[in-house]
């Protein structure tokens, strides 16, 4: 074939780079500015040392290696980047890769009598997959097992906590107990519980939420394999026997129904972990923090109150739930046309809210958002929800309802680019576009620390062109209307009245950025708590109670198991390949060499992705194929295979860093074609219709599958790679 004609065709493999990250969850702002930050691109990548070193370094003769930068520095920006790679990967890892440090190892094997409570997550930040293991002797249970949606890493969807630990102790886990249905407490179940199989324990409301997510779940469960759940009632103090433990619920409110403490008596004493809280004295469901019960437990005797951390550097107290619902009220007296409300998917005492809004309006609801539709079919099915026949319609037939008889209610307040309320804002809803006189209210606040601020702008902007009013909880000052959003989260007088109530002996702040638990320590301190009997500890640290005391006395294997949109779990090295990838690209060489000759067969192929747009440098590219070709020439015939394509990737890399000041992932592919070597002739047996081919028919064959190998990686389309 003619070399135009490939390089024509590999002109048209660069594609604009595509976006990096997960986009479906936003920029990760910390992570990102990392990135930036130790991957000085351009000049600085040499590390401040002259570039052209012509005159003292000479390059090899044999491969008449690119002048102007020494191999040295190429080879040294190509680890920098795989280590900034790795760097970033890193930053996740699983147990049994971190398993370096200083710190002390727990004994696992150590079964004097205490009671061992490990965060195995959640410890370190965000309130991030968030899971307590308590273990005593021979019995253990484990208190959620959330995942953390925060992880920013390419084709990663989430993070759970690493079972290392648990496979040396699966003998003794007798449960798991779940304080509320949100998926930072249960989302790493599924992953788990078929792996180390154990009943799970919760609310009517919060093991609704557990059937819902194994029923949603990507991958197939295991064959044989059961789910257990055994759901308690929060009302009547129900206290269960789990091995050596008795766990008790205790209703507390929250942002989603069936939101408890759990209790657990032990041989050492009572612990509470208290769940996701805030004691709304005014719940929409009127099911309010069950605080008697607690006082009771308290005066009974706490030994260890593992409370959560989320927003303690709240002062004050956090407004009922019930002060925004006349703010929706008026909105929707005053709306000209449709209105939508985007919210979290789980709260559904606020979708009661609006669905009670919209009744008394005369308006009828549809719902949109799969979680939400999901959860809602869910809470309507065990009796949370009291919707009057007819108050539904399909969001399919909603676009036919008279403007003025419509409320929405849809996910997106987070601004999340598949979101409902995102494609009905940029006109990719199957069913609704959003247009001029349309109200719509962001019932939420941007999630801290998710970069979500900026999506949740531009889709705000989309609305506000297309002439739609649009509330947004942050500005309803600003627009003259009540409070349309309050956390779900306690604020200080309310982490220090959990305290008061429950009167621990041992404080242990769980649930929470290191910080944010020193400054729940302080809290503690401040209600009477002496400060040794408090302890900061991080994911994998094992605290060890006795009645009278406590201290941290090692740590076990911790880490992250990266998962992906299908459920499946990621290699850490397979993450570190992305990221490079993002980073750098790749360059794809593939040479035809006649094996007899040593001479390339027809002009290198290149193929680029992600690296620099090609038609705009066919000179390096140019230069690139002349460099091939003079390695094939120079070194073909003189090494074997494997050694010349090592050589290959070495010199390209050099080549093009020294072009561009980049490092790709080069992959050389070297196809051989033509005469079989010295001693195979004999082995020649593949029949073709009943007689042995030749070395030509061979050769031919090859050539035509390498053809056809060809076409495919040179028509592929950058766009779904
Ligand atoms: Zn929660």
């Amino acid at each position: 074939m003619e070399p135009n004609n490939s390089e024509q065709r590999t002109g048209n493999n660069e594609q604009t780079p595509r976006q990096s990250g997960n986009q479906g969850r936003g920029q990760r702002r910390p992570n990102a500015n990392n990135r930036q930050g130790q991957n000085n691109r351009g000049g600085n990548r040499n590390g401040g040392r002259p570039i052209n070193n012509r005159n003292n370094q000479a390059p090899s003769q044999d491969q008449g290696a690119p002048r102007g930068v020494s191999r040295g520095a190429a080879v040294r920006a190509q680890k920098r980047s795989q280590m900034d790679a790795q760097r970033i990967a890193n930053q996740y890892q699983a147990a049994n890769v971190s398993e370096d440090n200083n710190r002390r190892r727990a004994n696992v094997i150590d079964d004097t009598p205490r009671l061992k409570i490990i965060g195995l997550g959640g410890m370190d930040g965000g309130g991030s997959k968030n899971s307590i293991l308590v273990e005593y002797v021979n019995d253990a249970v484990i208190i959620d097992y959330g995942n953390d949606l925060s992880v920013d890493l390419p084709g990663i969807n989430y993070g759970i906590a690493d079972t290392v630990y648990l496979e040396s102790i699966r003998h003794k886990l007798r449960a798991y107990i779940i304080t509320h249905g949100h998926l930072d407490h249960i989302g790493g179940l599924p992953h788990i519980v078929p792996k180390f199989p154990a009943p799970i324990y919760g609310s009517k409301f919060t093991i609704g939420r557990v059937e819902e997510i194994f029923e949603n779940f990507g991958l197939p469960m295991p064959d044989g394999f059961e789910l257990k759940t055994v759901t308690m009632n929060e009302d009547t103090h129900e206290r269960l026997k789990i091995g050596d433990f008795f766990v008790e619920l205790v209703r507390i409110t929250h942002s989603i129904p069936g939101s408890t403490c759990v209790v657990l008596d032990t041989p050492v004493g009572r612990i509470i972990n208290t769940g996701d809280f805030r004691f709304d004295p005014n719940p929409l469901d009127h099911e309010r923090s069950d605080i008697e019960r607690l006082k009771e437990l308290g005066n009974e005797g706490v030994l260890a109150l593992l409370s959560e951390s989320t927003t303690v550097e709240r002062l004050g107290r956090t407004p009922s739930e019930s002060t925004i619902e006349q703010s929706f009220i008026d909105i929707i007296d005053q709306a000209p046309g449709r209105i939508f409300v985007g919210l979290f998917s789980t709260n559904m005492n606020r979708v009661q809210m609006i669905i009670n809004a919209a009744i008394h309006h005369n308006r009828k609801i549809a719902m949109d958002g799969r979680s939400m539709v999901s959860t809602l079919e869910m809470a309507v099915r065990h009796g949370f929800m009291k919707v009057p026949k007819g108050t539904f319609v399909p969001i399919a037939s909603a676009a036919t309802m008279p403007d003025d008889q419509l409320v929405v209610v849809c996910t997106g307040s987070q601004g999340e680019p598949s979101s409902a309320l995102q494609r009905m804002a940029n006109g990719e809803h199957r069913h609704i576009k959003l247009k001029e006189q349309d109200t719509v209210i962001l019932s939420s606040t941007p999630i801290p620390e998710s970069g979500n601020d900026s999506l949740i702008g531009t889709m705000v902007d989309n609305m506000v062109m297309k002439g739609v009013h649009v509330f947004e909880a942050r500005n309803h000052e600003l627009d003259h209307v009540g409070p349309l959003h309050v956390s779900g989260h306690a604020s200080q007088d309310e982490y220090a009245e959990m305290i008061n109530y429950t009167k621990p002996k041992f404080f242990i702040p769980i649930y929470g950025a290191y910080r944010v638990k020193q400054r729940h320590i302080d809290l503690a301190v401040e209600q009477g708590i002496p400060r040794a009997n408090t302890a900061n500890v991080l994911n994998g640290e094992v605290i060890a109670l006795t009645p009278d005391k406590m201290e941290v006395i090692g740590e076990v294997p911790n880490g992250t198991i990266l998962v992906d949109q299908t459920g499946a779990v990621v290699s850490n090295v397979v993450v570190k390949d992305r990221v490079l990838l993002a980073e750098e690209g790749l360059v794809a060489v593939i040479l035809t060499v006649d094996k007899k000759s040593g001479n390339l067969m027809t002009s290198p192929d290149i193929v680029s992705r992600g690296f620099i747009y090609m038609r705009d440098n066919e000179e390096i590219m140019n230069g690139l194929r002349n460099e091939l070709r003079r390695a094939v020439t120079q070194r073909f015939k003189r090494v074997d295979l494997d050694r010349f394509k090592a050589e290959l990737k070495d010199h390209i890399t050099h080549y093009l860093f020294e072009q561009t000041q980049r490092s790709p992932i080069i992959i050389p592919v070297v196809n051989v074609v033509g005469g079989v070597g010295k001693g195979e002739n004999a082995k020649v047996t593949t029949s073709a219709g009943g007689r042995t081919k030749t070395a030509e028919e061979i050769a031919a064959e090859q050539q035509a599958r390498f053809q056809q190998m060809r076409e495919r990686l040179l028509t592929q389309d950058a766009r779904i790679d």
